[in-house]
C-alpha cells in the first residue's frame, strides 16, 4: 500500500510515521509513505501557496495552481484513490477504513489555513474524509490518522492479526476490558476468571463485558 500525502508540512508525516508500528511497517515494505510539498510547485519567488479569499473575510485560502501541479505529478497506480481531508467529509470509522485498505494506493490532500480553493475539489474530485466534527488547523493530524488507520488493517502491519480482531468496532462492539500484571494494584484485582485458564469461561466473560460496555456507552452501534 502506498499513500501519497499532500502537505505543506512534510516533517509532520515523516515524523510520525519515525516510530513504532508505523515504522515497522515501513521497513517491512508493507506500506509505503511519501510526501509531496504543494511549495516546490510554485512558479513565483515566495514560492506562494495562499492568498486572501474572495469576497473578503479572514484567513488564507490555498492556491489552486501548486496543489493541482502537485498532484497531477503523481503516477497513481490503477487501484488507486484519492481523498482530502476536511471537517465537510465523510466521517472516518471502522467500514471506511476496511474499505480504503483494499486500495493499492491512497493520495491524501491536507489542507491548512482557511482551506482549499473550491477549483481543487471540483478538478481532482476527491472522497472527502473527516475525523469528527471539530476544526483543526491543518489536514496532518487526520492524513496520520488514516495511514494509521488502513495500515492496521493489512496483514502483516500488527505483530499478531488477533489484535486487530478483537479491538473496539472490529466485530461491531467495543473492546472487553484488558488486564496485564501485577495481579492486585491498589487493591483492584484482576477479575478471577482471567485466571483460570479456562479458555471458555474467559471468551464468554470477554462477551459479555464488550456487550455491557457498548450497551452503557454506545448504544448507537447495536441498532
Ligand atoms: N474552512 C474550513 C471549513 O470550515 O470547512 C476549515 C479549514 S481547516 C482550518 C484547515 C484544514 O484542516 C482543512 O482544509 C482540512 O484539511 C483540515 N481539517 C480540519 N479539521 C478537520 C477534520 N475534522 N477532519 C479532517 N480534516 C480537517
Amino acid at each position: 500500500m502506498k499513500f501519497n500525502v499532500l502537505t505543506l508540512f512534510p516533517e509532520m508525516i515523516e515524523t510520525y510515521c519515525d516510530f513504532s508500528i508505523i515504522k515497522r511497517a515501513i521497513e517491512n515494505n508493507i506500506i509505503e509513505v511519501k510526501t509531496i510539498n504543494p511549495r516546490d510547485y510554485t512558479h513565483d519567488k515566495h514560492k506562494r501557496v495562499d492568498d486572501t479569499p474572495y469576497g473578503g473575510g479572514a484567513g488564507m485560502v490555498l492556491k489552486p495552481e501548486p496543489y493541482i501541479e502537485a498532484y497531477e505529478s503523481i503516477k497513481q497506480k490503477v487501484n488507486s484513490i484519492t481523498v482530502m481531508m476536511s471537517p465537510q467529509g465523510s466521517p472516518l470509522n471502522e467500514k471506511l477504513t476496511q474499505d480504503l485498505a483494499k486500495y493499492d494506493e491512497i493520495t491524501i490532500l491536507c489542507g491548512h489555513y482557511e482551506g482549499f480553493d473550491e477549483r481543487i475539489r471540483d478538478i481532482i474530485k476527491p472522497l472527502e474524509i473527516s475525523i469528527g466534527d471539530f476544526v483543526l488547523t491543518g489536514g496532518e493530524l487526520p492524513a496520520l490518522c488514516v495511514i494509521d488507520s488502513v495500515s492496521r488493517k493489512l496483514e502483516g502491519t500488527l505483530g499478531k492479526l488477533e489484535s486487530a480482531q478483537t479491538d473496539s468496532f472490529s466485530n461491531g462492539f467495543l473492546s472487553y476490558p484488558q488486564y496485564t500484571k501485577p495481579r492486585e494494584y491498589r487493591g483492584l484485582r484482576v477479575p478471577e476468571v482471567l485466571l483460570n485458564g479456562n479458555h471458555k469461561e474467559i471468551e464468554q466473560y470477554r462477551k459479555e463485558e464488550s456487550l455491557k460496555r457498548t450497551i452503557a456507552r454506545r448504544p448507537d452501534l447495536l441498532k
